[in-house]
């Protein structure tokens, strides 16, 4: 066993060896050169007699790629796995190793093709890159001696620019390495359907990775001086957001912004920053050193809150960096492509709402969850989206061209040349399907029997209005009121509400609009109504509930409405009514607000959503009261099997096309006819062909989908004879199966009806 030496192992200053590595990187050399160089720098840097470079490649396999030391003829040939040998171990564990006598440590691999027996110690780091090891940097002597933490921390800054380099291409030929992105392999991610559809455009990253290009300091204290004072402009902004916000306390985007807050304050981060910066690193660089050494212990760990609490600190980290190198946090309008897809960690309603509908095509979230704000209007604007995306904003970079395919989940980032023509080939039978329906634009939607069926599109925050204008379209039979203003931070008033329902009455000319009064609460939170902690928000303070007990928010919508509609019919739905006195007490102030109204509407009709069960049990009061009724099968589907529509993992646990709630469809409709009031059905399950059929054979005359859907529901509608379908879906009522698809698509095949 050799000797451990104690004597002090001599290394130039940090500063120095930094200058020279940039140095080397201003020379107009090839990639490999450059490498060559910087290891022969380190080497020398260290008083050491080896410094090699491993990256990753394909297939996670670390490849010697430049070597001061070793025998040059294993440059590009010495391979190993990760988990393998001591590097390997290094990338598998993201540790560092520091090691007197490197072949007594168990994982030691001897690689006759280096040359390497003869050396003792032994000194290897991760080179990360977004919390992955994209390689290792390994110094070695033949000299047992103990590298000091010191050291050891040099060691770390070099590779924390070394990464720096590798990643803007600078080092290495991209296309070699598995870099931090996966390299520019293509790869196949998978995720969680918030929005259906189908989108193939370039990726936008919504806060872009910096590369940093200025990594040594001229001076040292100029850069502490950066450091301080965007740290303090930081904590200014957040201090003002919070003071302005008038959040209540337990509002989450309050307290994420609390919680950066704190981050900003903490001695042990800031402390790490300084050290970084008197090692001779920018205050960027000393930034981005301290975030890959917390990037690489999250992964390591597997408390999820305390992973949560780095990605805060990680998040706050980039916020720093944006500033420090002058760059906006989210892509500024002008630079962005004319058609993109969003990637993001999770993103606030507000900043979906930033970007420029008309460009944006499709959304992939790393987090978020159907039940989010941001789910909501993703589907409102009718966009492809995927949450709980792992690593989408590590994998994806700005500029990749990404397909999205909501419809089976999947993301394919930077597509080889055979997934791209296949799904290029489904985009457009997508888009041939889509200009098949454009044909029947005036075709109205009548059964093969005769038998018209109303249909009508969900609308809440853009209307596409040529979506609507065309035959056989009625109008909107839901206008979700509450989705313009989950943005806002105060509470509309009556002007602005008039103005916007007004704006809707001018872009439909003649056609119907069903307003639905506000549905605030349960999964559509917003800052000026909230419930306190609620543990089944979905069943919480929400909808028709917060406007009884605060009616002056009822009767303002009312009044705007109202107002909006001087001369013209007036359609008010009233969600979320569990019991009718509920209904009855919705529609006395709007009653009230119709008495003192100046100006009346030529027509007035109050109607109601039935999605909770109990109302169930009063069918018979109830139609003798609301002028019509929509069944909103997203709740009423939810509270009839006490199955959370969004919780992800049971959403394929009941089918729609049970019989269970067809049967209550029948119901609805059966007791809608007794008393001659009109019913349709605006719940998403509608979107499907499959299940309007079963909807419009149950007797249902009137749908409301999202406007994508109205083309192949028109096609369903002109391809089926109602009277046969009735008598076959009044003995699939009394099946005891969990779902009757089946039965309804052999159904479909057999009568030529196109679903
Ligand atoms: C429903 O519950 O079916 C419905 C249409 O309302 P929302 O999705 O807005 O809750
Ligand atoms: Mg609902």
């Amino acid at each position: 066993m050799p000797r451990i030496a104690n004597a002090k192992v001599h290394t130039s200053s940090p500063l120095l060896l930094l200058r020279q590595i940039r140095d080397v990187m201003a020379q107009a050399l090839s990639a490999q050169l450059r490498l060559d160089q910087v290891v022969e720098v380190i080497a020398s840097g260290f008083a050491s007699d080896v410094c090699s470079v491993y990256l990753l490649r394909a297939g996670d396999v670390l490849e010697l790629f430049a070597s001061k030391g070793l025998k040059a003829s294993s440059i590009h040939k010495t391979r190993l796995q990760m988990g393998h040998g001591l590097v390997g171990e290094i990338a598998a564990t993201s540790e560092p190793l520091n090691l007197a006598d490197a072949q007594a440590h168990p994982k030691f691999e001897y690689r006759p093709e280096t040359g390497e027996e003869i050396y003792s110690s032994f000194i290897g780091v991760p080179i990360l890159q977004s919390g992955k090891v994209i390689g290792v940097l390994v110094v070695q002597s033949k000299e047992a001696k103990q590298y000091s933490p010191d050291q050891m921390e040099i060691v770390q800054t070099v590779a924390m620019v070394l990464s720096e380099l590798a990643i803007s291409g600078q080092l290495v030929d991209l296309q070699e390495i598995k870099s931090a992105t996966d390299g520019l392999v293509a790869q196949q991610l998978s995720g969680m359907r918030l929005s259906s559809g189908m989108a193939k455009a370039v990726a936008v990253l919504h806060t872009p990775q910096l590369i940093i290009t200025s990594y040594v300091a001229a001076d040292p204290n100029v850069e502490q001086e950066r450091f301080v004072n965007a740290l303090r402009s930081l904590q200014e902004s957040f201090d003002s957001f919070i003071q302005s916000s008038n959040l209540p306390d337990d509002d989450e985007q309050r307290q994420i912004i609390e919680t950066y807050l704190l981050f900003t304050q903490d001695r042990g981060w800031k402390n790490r920053v300084t050290d970084a910066i008197t090692s001779g690193l920018t205050a960027e660089a000393a930034v981005r050193k301290v975030q890959q050494g917390l990037q690489a212990k999250m992964s390591q760990l597997a408390s999820l809150y305390i992973k949560e609490r780095i990605q805060d600190l990680e998040d706050l980290s980039n916020r720093l960096l944006h500033l420090l190198m002058g760059k906006p946090l989210a892509p500024m309008p002008h630079e962005l492509p004319a058609e993109f897809i969003l990637v993001a960690r999770n993103l606030s309603p507000a900043d979906l709402l930033d970007y420029d509908h008309k460009r944006l095509k499709g959304l992939i979230l790393e987090e978020g969850s159907t039940t989010s704000h941001t789910a909501v209007i993703a589907r409102a604007m009718d966009i492809p989206a995927l949450a709980k995306v792992e690593k989408a904003t590590s994998r994806i970079q700005s500029g990749d061209i990404v397909i999205l395919d909501a419809e089976s989940s999947h993301v394919y980032v930077r597509p080889s040349f055979q997934i791209e023509q296949l799904m290029d080939a489904q985009i457009k039978s997508h888009a041939a399907r889509d200009a098949e329906y454009e044909k029947l634009r005036d075709l109205p939607a009548v059964t093969l029997d005769g038998v018209r069926i109303s249909l009508n599109v969900n609308a809440g925050l853009y209307v596409d209005t040529k979506n609507v204008v065309q035959e056989g379209v009625d109008g909107i039979g839901l206008y979700r009121t509450e989705l313009p203003y989950m943005t806002s931070d105060t509470f509309p008033e009556v002007e602005a509400q008039a103005a916007l329902y007004a704006g809707m009455y001018e872009q439909l000319p003649g056609k119907r609009i069903v307003f639905r009064s506000f549905d605030i609460g349960g999964d559509k939170k917003v800052p000026y109504l909230q419930a306190g902690e609620e543990e089944n928000p979905a069943m919480g303070w929400r909808a028709t509930r917060i406007g009884l007990d605060r009616p002056g928010i009822l009767r303002k919508q009312f009044r705007a409405l109202i107002q909006a509609a001087a001369g013209k019919p007036l359609y008010v739905m009233i969600p979320f009514i569990a019991q009718v006195s509920e209904f009855e007490m919705a529609r006395r102030l709007f009653d009230l607000e119709l008495e003192d109204a100046k100006e009346k509407p030529s027509l007035v009709k109050v109607g109601m959503m039935i999605e909770i069960p109990s109302i169930l049990w009063q069918l018979d009061t109830l139609m003798k009261r609301a002028d019509f009724v929509s069944i909103g099968s997203n709740d009423l589907m939810q509270f009839l099997f006490a199955c959370d529509r969004g919780a992800v993992h049971m959403a394929d646990t009941y089918d729609t096309l049970s019989p269970v709630m067809l049967r209550v469809v029948h119901e609805v409709v059966d007791k809608a006819k007794e008393h001659h009031v009109e019913v349709s059905f605006c719940g998403e399950m509608a979107r499907n062909p499959i299940d309007s059929l079963a909807l419009i054979g149950l007797g249902v005359r009137s749908l409301s989908v999202s406007a994508s859907s109205i083309g192949p529901l028109k096609a369903m509608i002109r391809s089926v004879t109602l009277s046969d379908l009735s008598v076959y879906l009044t003995y699939l009522l009394s099946l005891p199966e969990s779902s009757v698809r089946q039965w309804l698509a052999s159904y479909a095949r057999d009568h030529g009806i196109i679903v």
